[in-house]
């Protein structure tokens, strides 16, 4: 049997701390808890983990100092740069985290639901190819086929398919939902997706990426009425949902 992944928290609030815990082993990670930022180094430096799951708001060392500190220790030894994933409690920390300026792979903002963080360590991984995430209990014999996704994205046409259907869209609903069909899961801040949708974002609003999330919707509920494709985070953004039903056949 594979080891089992590594996964390296910092967080020093012992509640959060077990509860991560608790999700990543039962999922079959092995998860080590540090409380502090000097810890969090000292295990780094003695075992690079998998993966690392950074809060913010640490006591002794911001998250972003210490994401920079881990990836010292792992320049300095030659190392394969470990995948990091932040966790914030404020909306002004995910504005930082989502610049990107960092070059952390994602960010989980509080409150989190555990199944998503879980589910977020296992996209990081498997993106980063660096460990291979354990599968998920309850464990299939033999693995299945992967099933057709419900979206197909054919960016020279610049067409989507959902369920089979061309889906007819505005070009900023296509550009919306090119975005979240390129990056399951990924959580996008409306401040991010009119960066990255509209032409001139500073005439552009929150609440015009709400209006067309809003007729996107509708437009993909008209197709499979029983699914939501696209979740909402409060007072965050966007993302789109990584457990859809996929194609029947
Ligand atoms: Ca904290």
């Amino acid at each position: 049997m594979p080891p089992k992944p590594r996964i390296l928290i910092a967080e020093d609030e012992s509640g959060i701390a077990d509860t991560l815990q608790y999700v990543l082993r039962s999922d079959g990670f092995e998860p080590v808890w540090c409380a502090t930022a000097e810890d969090t180094i000292k295990s780094f430096a003695a075992e690079p983990p998998a993966l690392a799951i950074l809060d913010v708001g640490l006591p002794d060392l911001n998250g972003f100092e210490l994401f920079k500190r881990l990836q010292g220790i792992t320049r300095a030894a030659g190392g394969v740069e470990v995948p990091m994933i932040f966790l914030t409690a404020r909306s002004d920390e995910i504005d930082r985290v989502v610049g990107l300026e960092l070059g952390a792979d994602d960010y989980v903002a509080k409150p989190f639901s555990p199944r998503e963080l879980v589910a977020r360590v296992r996209t990081v991984l498997r993106r980063s190819g660096r460990a291979q995430a354990p599968v998920a209990a309850p464990v299939a014999v033999a693995a299945p086929t992967p099933a057709p996704q419900p979206f197909v994205l054919d960016a020279e046409r610049m067409q989507i398919r959902y369920y089979g259907r061309v889906l007819d869209l505005s070009r900023y609903e296509y550009g919306l939902l090119r975005l979240m069909v390129q990056r399951p899961g990924r959580v996008f801040t409306r401040d991010e997706l009119l960066q990255l949708v509209w032409d001139d974002a500073s005439e552009s609003f929150d609440r015009t990426v709400d209006a067309h999330i809003k007729t996107l919707r509708a437009k993909l509920k008209a197709i499979a009425p029983e699914v939501e494709p696209i979740r909402t985070l409060r007072g965050t953004g966007y993302a789109l949902n990584e457990e859809l039903p996929s194609v029947r056949e």
